[in-house]
């Protein structure tokens, strides 16, 4: 092995031979002249020197390699804020390993080792000890490589070189940690050739490359410790991708604290005999195409609107790691139907309840105002009627209830959903008139639904009047008088003067006594929806006919699938009452949504009962609704035929069905012959992206009716500069719509969200209830602002925030991508995967 001199030591390390002198000098070497020998021992020794006394900046491929990775170490720290600890940590780790190699450097047959592997040239070497100013990532290497092609055994670079050689040469092949740690020293090495800046090369190397190869190293050294996915790439700026793995790797803490909802959320998903796939899909809180694709995987070729067997159900939600629950169909409505049988009670005679049927202008309205003027005369004076649908007559020999909404259409509606609210059908025929041809209709409908006609000869103060005439034509009708021999009893009666007006009540009484009307006075109550609307500041307003049993004010109601405790109880003249028996109509407050008319309610043993009837049927209405693609095709075939210039075309996603039809209806309303208004697509639950197509293919209105739209098709509605717009009130979907209608709109949405954080840890505190440990995934979440509770983009809960916390800290506010703790005032059933939305109402100036 050939011996170095102290100048070729010199050379190798870059350093003149004067300073290098003074060091083996002060080493305690023997070394006084350039010329003289360094033995391998020498070496070792200055090496040690070095290393002990800090002091070797100059000699930088020898020792310094402590000093500089401490610099670095502060520099990481001032690029990021947060964690320098952590990057410390790092950096030690690096310090050691380049201690073990650097501590071999000397042993001579290391070297010999060495020296053999750098001659077969294979290694992508480059000594280190050369490193301080040339080596620079690739540069440096490229220009040792070509200085070991020219030279493979350069006598000069000697054993250090050697050395190093070797220690590339086991990172060489395939060794990932070593390869990891090679940037690191290339990074070093990029710093020592920065700092030292008296080598040539370092003069030469140009100062990008240094920076980025620093980047990289600190940046693998990151991923080294964390071992996390080695990105290398170097077209990312230093600091964005660093922040992306802080999420990714911290400190323990924090990685606790929030390790949930980074992973899969194994759920309790409902099945019954029959699912559908985008019922399943949302249980999970998943794409129906996932579900789709999962099908696949188990054979089972479906589409999105496909209705699954329960074993298929179970076996793809076990597929997709979840658990499946099986609740019967009518389980939960079995157990509702087995408690209401439960409370029988004996029957008593009860009202009967009557609807006024007749021929346009034969007189219904008049008659029905003339009972309900004398029946409110009769009642408290000055007393306010309230239009509630029906009101209650007590004549001197029992009660009649009047259903307010005379007419067929009413009538068939709800006979249609199998609802039998009448007992006696008052059929008015003007004396002056005759049977006509809503007179026939009415004796039609009557007939069908096998219900008794009382016949109100009308109008017969007028002179023209001919109630034999009238006997004529019905008797044709098979409706044959009493005194003819038939069964109908007919009572000539003037709405104007009052005439006969006690006799026809009469009748109806005598027709019901007939029918032995009989109901339990005790037991749940029991009846149907006449009608029921939302009111701005009382919320859902039914008019109930109770039916059966007794309903009283704090009872659950449940009505289709809306549900609610009965918050008041009301007649007709607005009178709180406490209870309301059989035969008798009530308003009723309380209700969670707006149900339709004719459909049945009934009391549920409590308030668990009801949501859990009220859910699955809310499932079940859900798998039933049509395709948005099936409503898409028919809406815009029906479109086809109207001018389109001159309607207004609308697209309602709602959270309940009654809420989604009342609006629908509404809106119907408030079509002119000047402007139509076409329905393009009404749905329940989330704005979807086919809802936001069909928006864009027919250039309707969104109206999200407490339900949201994603992140994905809120893109959409930006991108193709869609109206969107959510509500929460009923008269303001109406006002707006209106409004869009007369053109005067600005396009501004009032209301602003401002903040979504996801919900992905729930926990409880003794101090502070039940906390959403949550992450904000948009905008910025403010303490102050109001805010939503979404599930499955549904708003289940509208209030404020409790409290606002990071980490152990109160906070004002908290931005995307950090994570909080979130708890919301008055309400504890925050889920996992449940998003709280934070909003801001801006008033915009309005012209209408
Ligand atoms: P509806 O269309 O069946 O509701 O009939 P209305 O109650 O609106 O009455 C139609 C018209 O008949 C109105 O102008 C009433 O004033 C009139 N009318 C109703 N009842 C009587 C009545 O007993 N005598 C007279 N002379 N006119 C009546
Ligand atoms: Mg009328």
């Amino acid at each position: 092995m050939a011996q170095t001199t102290v100048s070729d030591l010199a050379k190798v390390v870059g350093v003149s031979a004067e300073k290098l002198l003074s060091q083996v000098k002060e080493a305690g070497l023997p070394h006084t002249a350039p010329g003289d020998r360094v033995s391998n021992e020498d070496k070792n020794t200055l090496l040690e020197f070095l290393r002990r006394s800090h002091g070797g900046r100059d000699i930088s491929g020898t020792a310094p390699r402590k000093i500089t990775l401490k610099r670095k170490t502060m520099a990481t720290l001032k690029t990021a804020s947060t964690h320098g600890r952590g990057k410390t940590v790092n950096v030690e780790v690096r310090k050691k390993r380049t201690f073990v190699k650097r501590s071999s450097l000397p042993k001579p047959e290391d070297a010999e080792q060495s020296a053999a592997d750098a001659q077969d040239g294979a290694a992508a070497d480059f000594p280190v000890n050369k490193l301080p100013p040339q080596n620079t990532g690739q540069d440096a290497q490229e220009a040792k490589d070509t200085k070991d092609k020219k030279d493979p055994r350069d006598k000069g670079t000697g054993d250090a070189r050697d050395s190093d050689s070797r220690d590339k040469k086991d990172a060489k092949p395939g060794d990932k940690r070593r390869r990891d740690a090679k940037p690191g020293e290339r990074d070093a090495a990029a710093k020592r050739g920065k700092r030292g800046g008296k080598g040539k090369a370092g003069k030469k190397t140009p100062r990008g490359a240094d920076g980025k190869a620093a980047k990289r190293g600190t940046r693998q050294m990151f991923d080294e410790d964390f071992v996390l996915e080695g990105d290398d790439s170097e077209s990312e700026s230093g600091r964005r991708p660093r922040r992306g793995r802080k999420l990714k790797a911290r400190s323990p803490l924090r990685k606790h604290a929030f390790e949930k909802p980074t992973g899969f959320i194994a759920r309790q998903i409902l099945i019954s005999e029959n699912n559908a796939v985008t019922d399943i899909a949302a249980q999970m809180s998943v794409k129906s195409r996932e579900v789709v694709k999962a099908l696949t995987r188990l054979g089972v070729i479906a589409g999105m609107e496909q209705k699954l067997d329960q074993d298929t159900a179970t076996l793809l939600i076990e597929e997709m790691g979840h658990k499946a629950r099986f609740i019967s169909e009518d389980a939960v409505e079995k157990r509702l139907d087995e408690y209401l049988a439960a409370a029988d009670a004996p029957r008593s005679p009860r009202a009967p309840v009557v609807t006024v049927m007749g021929h346009v202008d034969h007189g219904k309205t008049s008659l029905l105002d003339r009972i309900r003027k004398s029946a409110v005369a009769e009642g408290e004076a000055g007393g306010i009627t309230q239009h509630i649908g029906a009101y209650h007559v007590d004549t001197g020999s029992g009660g009649i209830t009047f259903l307010d909404t005379p007419g067929h259409a009413a009538f068939t509606a709800m006979r249609s959903r199998g609802a039998k609210a009448t007992d006696v059908i008052v059929l008015v025929v003007a004396a002056d008139d005759g049977v006509m041809p809503q007179t026939e209709e009415a004796v039609q409908h009557a007939r069908a639904a096998g219900v008794p006609i009382v016949v109100a000869v009308n109008k017969i103060d007028k002179e023209s009047a001919d109630p034999e005439q009238v006997k004529n034509d019905l008797a044709a009708l098979q409706v044959i008088p009493e005194d003819w021999g038939g069964d109908t009893q007919f009572v000539p009666v003037s709405a104007h003067t009052g005439d006969g007006m006690d006799k026809l009540l009469e009748a109806v009484l005598l027709q019901a006594e007939m029918l032995e009307l009989k109901a339990r006075r005790d037991g749940p109550g029991r009846g149907i929806v006449i009608e029921s609307r939302l009111d701005r500041n009382r919320g859902t307003v039914a008019s109930v006919l109770v039916q059966d049993g007794t309903l009283r004010a704090g009872d659950v109601v449940l009505v289709g699938h809306d549900y609610g405790k009965v918050r008041a109880l009301m007649d007709e003249q607005g009178r709180d009452l406490k209870s309301a028996g059989p035969s008798l109509p009530v308003e009723v407050l309380g209700l969670n949504g707006v149900p339709e008319a004719g459909e049945p309610f009934v009391v549920a043993a409590d308030e668990k009962q009801a949501r859990e009837v009220a859910a699955f049927r809310q499932r079940q209405g859900v798998a039933a609704q049509p395709t948005a693609a099936a409503a898409q095709a028919e809406n815009l075939f029906a479109d086809l035929g109207r001018e389109k210039a001159k309607t207004c075309n609308v697209v309602i996603k709602a959270d309940v069905r009654g809420s989604l039809e009342a609006i629908a209806a509404a809106l119907q309303n408030l079509a002119t012959d000047e402007v139509k208004l076409s329905v393009v697509s009404a749905g329940v639950g989330g704005i979807s992206e086919t809802d936001v197509h069909l928006a864009a293919t027919t250039g309707a209105v969104i109206i999200g009716f407490n339900v949201r739209a994603d992140k994905s098709v809120r893109d959409i509605v930006e991108r193709e500069r869609l109206q969107l717009r959510y509500y929460n009130v009923i008269y303001n979907v109406i006002d707006d719509i209106k409004a869009v209608m007369s053109g005067m709109l600005s396009p501004e949405i009032r209301e602003e969200i401002v903040g979504v954080a996801e919900v992905r840890d729930v926990f409880s505190s003794p101090k502070f209830g039940q906390i959403a440990g949550s992450m904000v995934v948009e905008g910025t979440v403010y303490r102050s602002k109001p805010i939503r509770v979404l599930r499955d983009n549904v708003v289940i809960y509208e209030g404020e925030l409790e409290s606002l916390r990071r980490f152990k800290d109160d906070a004002t506010e908290v931005r995307n991508g950090m994570e909080c703790g979130i708890g919301v005032r008055n309400y504890n059933d925050v889920r996992i995967g449940d998003k709280i939305e934070v909003y801001e109402t801006t008033e915009v100036a309005r012209s209408l």
